[in-house]
């Protein structure tokens, strides 16, 4: 049976009915894959069935990840703070990229959105960062002050295209350090906002 997916957020289960990412946001991931620097933010768009609680290194083709500060939205503002897998199929991505077609197959696949638990964030949103650590050694580390477009900006920018419902997450992007998930891999993954560590979050790639 199908059914709706839910995100934890301050104890409560809660169902987004989208999630909306955001694409190139870091100069040091766009160059590591040899994308040109956006005009206005790219956007694109996983669904609910997207959300899944496992990291899958193959399915059809090996996956990759991308670890993004992902917020969540109420009333159209940012309340809570959660971390996000953001998982493609490079390969087919690459191929539709080159064949100018949409991503939804490489990136809006089932399973292919991860997340810890939400935490309430309050307006200040400027230190905070993350850290991806994959059999303990440092893959990613990126956050606010790296972003190209800030957080409050992308959803001015998304809003005017596509309305925001109560639960929607917003992934802002992926710092350098991307790459191939391997199964046996243990992914853990932190959150700080300044020095203190607000969430953690570990997965074990099967
Ligand atoms: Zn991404």
């Amino acid at each position: 049976m199908s059914q709706t997916k839910a995100i934890n957020f301050a104890r409560n289960r809660v169902y987004p009915s989208k999630i909306v990412c955001v694409g190139r946001n870091y100069v040091d991931h766009i160059r590591e894959l040899n994308n040109e620097i956006p005009v206005e933010p790219v956007i694109f768009i996983k669904p609910n069935s997207s959300i899944g609680n496992e990291l899958i290194s193959f399915l059809g083709e090996q996956i990759h990840y991308e670890a993004e500060l992902s917020f969540i939205i109420i009333n159209e503002k940012i309340c809570g703070v959660g971390f996000g897998l953001d998982l493609t199929k490079r390969k087919l991505q690459d191929y539709l990229k080159g064949k100018g077609l949409p991503w939804e197959r490489a990136k809006a696949f089932d399973g292919s959105a991860l997340f810890s638990n939400f935490v309430p964030i309050t307006k200040d949103l400027s230190e905070l960062s993350l850290v991806l650590t994959i059999d303990d050694k440092q893959a990613q580390l990126g956050g606010y002050d790296l972003m190209i477009n800030k957080p409050a900006l992308l959803i001015d920018n998304i809003q005017e295209f596509c309305t925001l419902t109560d639960n929607d997450i917003l992934m802002t992007g992926t710092p350098a350090g991307v790459g191939k998930i391997e199964q046996g891999q243990v992914f853990s993954a932190q959150v700080f906002n300044g020095k203190q560590c607000i969430i953690e979050k570990s997965w074990t790639a099967i």
